[in-house]
């Protein structure tokens, strides 16, 4: 059985980066740079005023106070038709272009204007050069590469990409992601569960956590455990860049999600990690060049009027998924919390990579226990908990869980603490690796 970092790295040997692609600006957020983009103007693009006061020669001023006359005013986006003269100001709002003589700005707090005709103001502010002007391209130079390809887009980022007159960019594509719950007991989540049923919770917990890391999840309902639900199910997933599965993987008799995989000419690349809760995981590359069963069924539903369907949407597939390459399968346990902690750890890692986050992997951060825990087991746990930062630095408090169908545990969680595998109490304070959720 891999361990989890064996597992990390299995997943990122196989998953590949998708291809870049033109996205508006508008929906660029999370997304990750195709490209390098380089300032088309210099920034700002004139001399500018910060301050709104009044435009001056410094010279005028060398002896410290002095009555000037105001010549003219000029807003933000106005430009002046007058320049400043040996003994004259002119107002000026912040953003303004710092007119022709003046080469300093006094702020209006520091200066005092005169009434009557003459227009004439006071400055008994310093009137330094350069004073409240930001120069010409003195935050970016026309031609300056101000973001680097492989960037990930955050709000300053869509920002400064509005400044530089960018519209689109070029951006790794995000992954659709099939959403499938498995199982003969779950109703969906509008329904009264009858005896024996419980709501299915997983998948829509799973769609927004894919939806939380920037990928475009498609839900799929939920499939019987039979052969022929699940396999017509899958199938349809498998026209996605990834398929979650949820429930069906481990050794119940009726846990035939691994066999139809198999059938549909999915390759298996783990079953089961070394990992509390999740242990059953399975994770697997469908490719469309070397899996042949697939074709029979798109053929099948494009007999059934499907493919117009697709072609009408701009796409070749049913759930407008990819165009070219594999589907990464994850089977995930059913169990809420082994789902929740398999989709962090693995799942989330997969989907980086293929939006070109990097480093893809599972960063902890430390933080020092608040209380006394003691963790046994031969596997190591994530445990939920609540990480706190507070003036003597990162704490993190577990929360009460009573194992992996405790789904309300996560609610008061922020993140998961990682035990080591082994028997071993662990005291008040100690530094634990911890994974925020
Ligand atoms: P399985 O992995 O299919 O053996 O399921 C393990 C446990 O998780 C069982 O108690 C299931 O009822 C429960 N379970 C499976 N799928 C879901 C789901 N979609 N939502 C909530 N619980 C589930
Ligand atoms: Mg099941």
């Amino acid at each position: 059985m891999l361990t989890v970092s064996e597992a990390i790295k299995a997943i990122l040997t196989e998953v590949r980066r998708l291809p870049a692609v033109r996205i508006e600006l508008s929906s660029a957020l999370g997304r990750v740079l195709a490209e390098d983009v380089i300032a088309d103007l210099d920034s700002p693009p004139f001399d500018k005023s910060l301050m709104d006061g009044f435009a001056v020669r410094s010279s005028d001023l060398a002896g410290g106070t002095a009555t000037l006359r105001v010549v003219a005013e000029i807003m933000a986006g106005q430009v002046a038709d007058k320049s400043v003269g040996r003994n004259e100001a002119i107002r000026i709002m912040t953003g303004a272009p710092i007119p022709e003589g003046a080469d300093s700005v006094v702020p209006v707090e520091e200066t005092r204007l005169l009434g009557g005709p003459q227009s004439e103001v006071v400055i008994e502010g310093a009137a330094r050069p350069g004073r409240s002007i930001l120069k010409r391209g003195e935050s970016t130079r026309r031609g300056q590469r101000v973001l680097a390809a492989g960037r990930q887009i955050r709000p300053q980022e869509i920002g400064a990409l509005a400044e530089l007159g960018r519209a689109e960019v070029q951006a790794f594509r995000a992954p659709r992601v099939a959403v499938l719950a498995t199982g003969d007991e779950l109703v969906d989540a509008t329904c009264a569960p009858g005896p024996g049923q419980i709501r299915n919770s997983n998948e829509p917990m799973l769609a927004a956590q894919m939806r939380q890391i920037g990928a475009d999840p498609v839900s799929l309902g939920i499939a019987r455990d039979e052969t022929a639900d699940l396999r017509e199910k899958i199938s349809r997933g498998l026209t996605c860049d990834v398929l979650l599965l949820s429930g069906g993987v481990s050794a119940g008799k009726l846990d035939l999600v691994p066999a139809v995989l198999a059938e549909l000419g999915a390759r298996q690349v783990f079953h089961k990690v070394q990992v509390k809760p999740g242990q059953p995981i399975w994770f697997g590359v469908w490719d469309s060049i070397v899996s042949r069963p697939l074709v029979g069924w798109i053929e099948r539903s494009e007999a059934h009027g499907a493919a117009t369907r697709w072609a009408s949407h701009g796409s070749t597939h049913p759930t407008g998924g990819r165009d070219t390459g594999p589907c990464y399968v994850f089977g995930l346990p059913g169990n809420p919390v082994s789902s929740m902690v398999c989709c962090e750890l693995f799942v989330r890692t997969a989907i980086r990579r293929m939006m070109g986050v990097e480093p893809a992997e599972p960063a902890p951060i430390r933080a020092r226990l608040t209380h006394e825990h003691f963790s046994s087991g031969s596997r190591p746990t994530y445990h939920p908990a609540h990480l706190q930062m507070t003036a003597e630095g990162a704490l993190v408090k577990l929360v009460k869980w009573v194992g992996s169908a405790d789904l309300a545990a996560t609610v008061e969680a922020n993140c998961m603490v990682l035990f080591p595998e082994g028997n071993r109490s662990y005291a008040a304070g100690t530094e634990m690796d911890v994974f925020l959720w």
